[in-house]
C-alpha cells in the first residue's frame, strides 16, 4: 500500500519537520479530517516516513489554533491590526533609526515567506536585524562551509550514504533526529554488511544499534579527534597530494596545527577516548575511501562549533573525498527549511541567493535589483545577541514569526523578560497560546502546514513544493502576506505587490540570475519569470548546481572550483583545546536534545496523544555512578540547576550518559509540564564565527527536587 502510486485525490507535499524533507501524499478526507502517506516518488524519502511525519494529520486540527488578529488580547479585525503593526515599526524607525526594529522568525516558514521578510528588513527597513531559529540549529555549519568552501554549499547528496563504505556520524542521533536518512542507511548497511558506521557523540543514542564502533567522545573533544586524525593520514601515507596541490590552500598551517595538539596521549587526554579506539577509527577512515562524515547538532551548537566543522572539512579536503560518489563532509539541517532561508539570506549576516552581505558588489546588485531605496550595509544581530539587545531596550519593535524563543532560547527566561519588556511585540503563529505569544501585543493568525504554499529546501539541496489541500483556518494568512501588508503600509507598496507565491519565487530565481556573469554558479534564472501552472507543478529539483550541469550531477568541489577568490578550498588551522565549563558549584555538564516523536516546543507534535506515548514526561538521564553519589533514585523528580535556571525533571539512571554528564530533552513547554522548560538552563555562551549557542554542554548541579 505504502507505495502505491499517487492517487487523483492525494495532494503532493513536503514535510515541515526536519531537514530530511520528505515527500509526502495528504488527502482531505470528507469529515475535514487528513491523511497522509510517503510519497514513493520523493527523492529523499521513496514512500518512508518516520513517527512524526506520519502523525501529521493529528495534528492539524482546529485545537487550539489563533484564528483572528487580536491587539492587546481583545479580538481585531485584519486591517486595523496591520495598521498597528506598521504605524509602530515606522515610528520606532523615525524616532530611534532602523536598527531599533527587529524579526526573529523561523525555520519553518518557507523560502517565499523567508525571502519577503528579508527584503523588507534589509532593503526597506535598511537593517539586517533578522534572525531566525536556524541560528540555533546550523549557524556553525554554515560559517565553516564559507571558511572552506568561500560560500555555503554542502558538496553531498543523499545518494552518498547508501554509496559510501564508511559513514562516520559526529553529535548526531540520525536515528531520532533524521529517522528516514538513518532508514536509508540501516537498509544500505543490511543490504552491504561490509559498510562500516562509526557514530561519535557522549551520549550512546538509538543511531548507536547500527554501529560498527561506538566513540563516547568527551564533549567539544571533535576537534582534537579530527586534528588527531589529520595527522594520522599525513603519517601513514593517506594524503592526496594532488588535490591539495590543485584545489586547496592552508594545508601547513592546518596540518601544523593539527600536530601541535595531537600527540596520542593528548588526543586520548582532550576526547577521553583510548588509544586503541583512535586508532581503529583513524585506520578505517584511512582505507576507505568512500567516506562520508556526517555532523549535526552536536558538532554545531558548542562555543567551538566552526572550528569543528572545519576540523572535519580539513580531513576530507586533506583526501579529495569530496563531492564524489559515496564521499563528503555532510550537514544534515535540523529545520525543515534551513537551507532554503539561507539560499534567501535568511540570517542576519547573509544577503540574498549565496550573495555576500560584506561585498560591495553584491549590494548594489541586490539594491539595484529590488529598487531597495535603503539597503542595509551590515550584517545584523544574531539571535542571542538580538534577544540581549531586545532586554538592554534597544529594540523599540519586534516581529516574532513562527518560534517560541521563550523555550527555546539558551538563558529563556531572560528572553521571556526581554520580550515581556520591549514596548512593541508582534507574534505570527499557528497556535493562540504559546509561551511567546503570551507577550505579544499584536497577535496575528498564520496559516499552517497544508495551508500554505510555497517552496522547502532540504539538507541535500533539494528544493520541493509545499501545496496547500485546505483553506486556512479562521481568518490566518501565510507570513508573506503578513509582511507585504505592513511593508505596503510603511509606504513599499511598489515593492511587495505580490498576488502569489509563484510571483515571489519567480523574482527570487530572477535575483539569484541578476549581474550574474557565470561566476555564480546559483544561478536559478531558468526559473525566473515561472507563472503559476509551472510552478505548482514544479517536481522536486537540486540546486544550485553547477551551470549546464545535468540533475544527476549535482555535487561540489570533486575537481576543485570553491567560491573562494582564487577558486581554491581552504583549509582551516584549528585547534584542539576547548574550554571547560564546569564549575565546582556547577560539576556536571547538561547535554540538551531532541527526541524521537516531538518537534521543537511541542506546539504542534504536543497534540497528538500517540506521540506522547513514546516519552511521556520530561526527563533527566543521569549516570548510575552519579546518581549513586547523589543519592537519586530511578523515576525519582529532581532539581537541575545552572546559573541561569532551575527545572524540575524525572530522573532516568542509564549508562547511556558518562559520569559527569546529564542529558535533557528540551521539547517541554508550560503547558505540558510545568517548570521544565530545559532551555531556561542553557548559558547564551555562543561560538565566535556563527553566534550559534553552546547548547550542549552547560554547568549543571542536580539535587533532589
Ligand atoms: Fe518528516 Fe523528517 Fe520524519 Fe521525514 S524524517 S517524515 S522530514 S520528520
Amino acid at each position: 500500500m505504502q507505495n502505491r502510486p499517487k492517487q487523483n485525490d492525494e495532494i503532493r507535499t513536503t514535510c515541515p519537520y526536519c531537514g530530511v524533507g520528505c515527500g509526502v501524499l495528504a488527502r482531505k478526507k470528507t469529515d475535514n479530517s487528513i491523511v497522509v502517506r510517503g510519497d514513493p516518488e520523493h527523492p529523499a524519502n521513496f514512500g518512508r516516513l518516520c513517527s512524526k511525519g506520519s502523525a501529521l494529520g493529528e495534528t492539524t486540527g482546529y485545537e487550539g489554533r489563533l484564528l483572528t488578529p487580536s491587539i492587546y488580547g481583545e479580538r481585531t479585525d485584519w486591517d486595523t491590526a496591520l495598521d498597528l503593526v506598521a504605524s509602530k515599526f515606522s515610528e520606532a524607525i523615525a524616532e530611534y533609526g532602523p536598527e531599533s526594529v527587529a524579526i526573529y522568525a523561523a525555520g519553518q516558514i518557507l523560502t517565499e515567506d523567508y525571502y519577503v521578510a528579508n527584503k523588507w528588513m534589509k532593503g526597506f527597513v535598511g537593517a539586517s536585524n533578522i534572525d531566525t531559529n536556524s541560528r540555533l540549529c546550523m549557524a556553525s555549519s554554515v560559517a565553516g562551509h564559507r571558511r572552506a568552501f568561500g560560500t555555503d554549499t554542502v558538496p553531498g547528496i543523499y545518494e552518498d550514504l547508501e554509496k559510501a563504505d564508511l559513514i562516520t556520524l559526529v553529535g548526531s542521533n540520525l536515528a531520532w533526529c533524521h529517522p528516514v536518512l538513518y532508514q536509508r542507511i540501516a537498509a544500505a548497511k543490511q543490504a552491504r554488511p561490509e559498510m562500516k558506521v562509526v557514530l561519535i557523540d557522549p551520549r550512546r543514542t538509538m543511531t548507536a544499534d547500527i554501529c560498527d564502533l561506538y566513540l563516547p567522545i568527551e564533549p567539544n573533544g571533535d576537534v582534537a579527534l579530527f586534528n588527531g586524525l589529520l595527522d594520522h593520514l599525513s603519517l601513514h601515507d593517506g594524503l592526496n597530494a594532488d588535490y591539495i596541490e590543485q584545489h586547496t590552500s592552508g594545508f601547513s598551517d592546518a596540518l601544523t596545527s593539527a600536530i601541535d595538539g595531537s600527540s596520542p596521549s593528548k588526543v586520548a587526554e582532550l576526547t577521553g577516548l583510548t588509544q586503541s579506539e583512535l586508532a581503529t577509527f583513524y585506520d578505517l577512515f584511512l582505507t576507505t575511501e568512500k567516506a562520508v562524515t556526517i555532523y549535526s547538532q552536536g558538532v554545531n551548537q558548542s562555543c567551538v562549533g566552526t572550528d569543528k566543522v572545519n576540523s572535519i572539512i580539513n580531513c576530507h579536503l586533506a583526501t579529495g573525498r569530496i563531492g564524489r560518489e559515496g564521499m563528503g563532509p555532510f550537514s544534515v539541517t535540523g529545520q525543515p527549511n534551513a537551507m532554503g532561508g539561507r539560499e534567501v539570506g535568511g540570517l542576519a549576516n547573509l544577503l540574498a541567493s549565496h550573495m555576500e552581505l560584506e561585498r560591495e558588489d553584491h549590494r548594489a546588485l541586490v539594491s539595484e535589483f529590488w529598487s531597495a531605496p535603503n539597503l542595509t550595509k551590515k550584517p545584523g544581530l544574531k539571535a542571542v545577541d538580538l534577544f540581549k539587545a531586545v532586554r538592554e531596550g534597544n529594540i523599540k519593535a519586534l516581529w516574532i514569526m513562527s518560534t517560541n524563543p521563550v523555550v527555546s532560547m539558551p538563558e529563556a527566561d531572560k528572553v521571556a523578560e526581554a520580550i515581556q519588556a520591549c514596548p512593541f511585540v508582534v507574534v505570527s503563529e499557528v497556535q493562540a497560546k504559546t509561551d511567546t505569544s503570551q507577550y505579544g501585543h499584536v497577535l496575528l493568525p498564520a496559516a499552517d502546514w497544508g495551508e500554505k504554499d510555497g517552496t522547502v529546501t532540504n539538507s541535500e539541496r533539494r528544493i520541493s513544493r509545499q501545496r496547500p489541500f485546505r483553506e486556512p483556518m479562521g481568518e490566518s494568512k501565510p507570513d508573506w502576506w503578513h509582511i507585504c501588508e505592513v511593508a505596503r503600509r510603511m509606504g513599499f507598496a511598489d515593492a511587495f505587490q505580490y498576488e502569489t507565491t509563484a510571483e515571489i519565487f519567480a523574482e527570487y530565481a530572477a535575483l539569484s540570475a541578476y549581474g550574474n556573469a557565470g561566476d555564480r554558479d546559483f544561478d536559478i534564472g531558468a526559473l525566473a519569470g515561472i507563472e503559476k501552472p509551472a510552478y505548482d507543478a514544479l517536481e522536486p529539483f537540486q540546486w544550485p548546481r553547477k551551470v549546464g550541469a545535468e540533475p544527476s550531477q549535482t555535487r561540489f568541489f570533486a575537481n576543485g572550483g570553491f567560491y573562494t577568490a582564487d577558486r581554491k578550498g581552504r583549509f582551516v588551522a584549528v585547534h584542539s583545546e576547548a574550554p571547560s565549563d564546569r564549575t565546582d558549584a556547577r560539576p556536571m555538564l547538561l547535554n540538551t536534545g531532541r527526541l524521537r516523536d516531538q518537534w521543537h516546543t511541542m506546539t504542534r507534535t504536543g497534540k497528538s496523544p500517540r506521540l506522547a506515548q513514546h516519552i511521556a514526561e520530561p526527563f533527566v538521564e543521569i549516570n548510575p555512578k552519579d546518581a549513586l553519589v547523589l543519592g537519586i533514585r530511578e523515576a525519582e523528580l529532581v532539581s537541575v540547576r545552572s546559573d541561569h535556571g532551575d527545572v524540575l525533571l524525572r530522573a532516568l539512571i542509564t549508562h547511556r550518559v558518562k559520569k559527569g554528564q546529564v542529558f535533557a530533552p528540551f521539547h517541554w513547554n508550560e503547558q505540558y509540564a510545568s517548570n521544565a522548560r530545559v532551555d531556561t538552563l542553557v548559558r547564551a555562551v555562543t561560538d565566535p564565527f556563527s553566534g550559534q549557542p553552546a547548547s550542549k554542554s552547560t554547568a549543571v548541579s542536580v539535587h533532589f527536587a
